[in-house]
């Protein structure tokens, strides 16, 4: 039988294969440097799932395949969900994340525990070649810590506190990490919504 095949947008390869090793050995998952392709695409939604439908779509009419996007990021709502969509680009692409943490913090200083709730947000989206488009949302709640604290992980995982867990995911083993994560649940639910729809 022959691989259904999914092209994942995004350059960053992990992500490719925790897709692949989630959808399992039917399918062939490729990512945009794997199929040979780059898209200048312009990020200008003003959610997370309009920008990864922006980049799903953008990614499916260059190359006629079926596409995954995701877009994600960290809310803090004593901060107006700051950074949101631009936590990527928050203090400047290539600013240290050191950096960054420290300032978020330094605007949370004094927040009551009550008031300092955040999150990490992830949305796939699946753009088809017949013109429909899907999306799956992954969501995991916690607070603004009060300290940077863990080595694992990347971006905001030292300042994000889950009470429950009493660490931030900058202290969890990526295997913890990613069974509770906004992008684990997301891409479980983007699994069982391809499965469901018989489209791979
Ligand atoms: P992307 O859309 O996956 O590239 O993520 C955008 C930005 O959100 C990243 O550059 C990080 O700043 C932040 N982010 C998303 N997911 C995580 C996470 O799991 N831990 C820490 N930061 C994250």
């Amino acid at each position: 039988m022959s691989k259904k095949r999914l092209v994942f947008a995004t350059g960053n390869q992990g992500k490719v294969n925790e897709f692949r090793q989630m959808l399992g050995e039917e399918y062939e998952i490729l990512s945009m440097k794997e199929l040979g392709v780059e898209v200048d695409i312009v990020e200008d939604g003003a959610t997370f799932e309009e920008n990864a439908i922006i980049k799903a779509k953008a990614v499916m009419e260059a190359t006629g395949e079926m596409v995954l996007a995701d877009d994600s990021g960290f809310e803090v709502d004593c901060l107006n969900k700051e950074p949101g969509i631009y936590s990527a680009r928050y203090m400047g692409e290539d600013t240290p994340y050191s950096v960054k943490n420290a300032e978020l913090l330094r605007r949370c200083e004094g927040v009551p525990e009550e008031k300092r709730d955040a999150r990490f947000v992830c949305v796939i989206a699946c753009a088809s070649p017949d013109g429909t488009v899907e999306t799956a949302t992954g969501v995991i709640e916690g607070k603004i810590a009060h300290e940077p604290k863990g080595e694992n992980g990347f971006g905001y995982d030292p300042i994000f506190y889950l009470p429950e867990r009493g660490c931030t995911t900058g202290e969890m083993l990526p295997e913890d990490k990613n069974a509770i994560s906004h992008r684990g649940i997301a891409i479980r639910k983007m699994v069982e919504l391809l499965k469901k729809k018989g489209s791979v």
